[in-house]
């Protein structure tokens, strides 16, 4: 799911430590360097959130399961 990448957004992953990139997933493979799935992670790999450069757009995989 793609969400609007706002200020507001990353103020507050900052503030509650919002963690929901792949590498925080019980199904990310750190020796693969790949999700276990297979999904395309995208946007999902970057961490943390930042407007600094550039993107519009955050990315939040509905299978994430925090490791
Ligand atoms: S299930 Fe989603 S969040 Fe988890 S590793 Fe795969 S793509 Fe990333």
């Amino acid at each position: 799911m793609k969400f609007p990448l706002t200020t507001q957004l990353v103020e507050e992953a900052r503030r509650f430590g919002l963690r929901s990139a792949c590498h925080d997933c019980f199904y990310w493979s750190a020796a693969r360097s790949e999700c276990w799935h297979g999904w395309p992670d995208e946007g999902q790999r970057r961490w943390p959130l930042d407007v600094a450069d550039g993107a519009t757009e955050a990315a939040f995989c509905k299978e994430f399961e925090l490791r």
